[in-house]
């Protein structure tokens, strides 16, 4: 298994984010927390590639700690 993650798109920023894969089959609350931190519901998610990349998700799949700052 080398799935570590899937590309979703946000229908709030028409952005792809990473979602952890073990995530995609469901979660206990409904939410889906993508690698830049970002929280999307089923009704928000739209479940395929983007045209575009979300780059702080890229990013953070990369394993680059650009963008990890708070
Ligand atoms: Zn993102």
């Amino acid at each position: 298994m080398t799935t570590g993650h899937v590309w979703w798109c946000s229908a709030m920023d028409g952005l792809a984010h990473a979602i952890p894969a073990d995530q995609t089959a469901g979660t206990e609350d409904g939410f889906y927390q993508t690698a830049c931190a970002l929280l999307l519901t089923e009704t928000t998610v739209m479940k395929g590639g983007g045209q575009s990349v979300c780059p702080a998700c890229r990013a953070a799949v990369a394993g680059d700690p650009a963008g990890a700052g708070g």
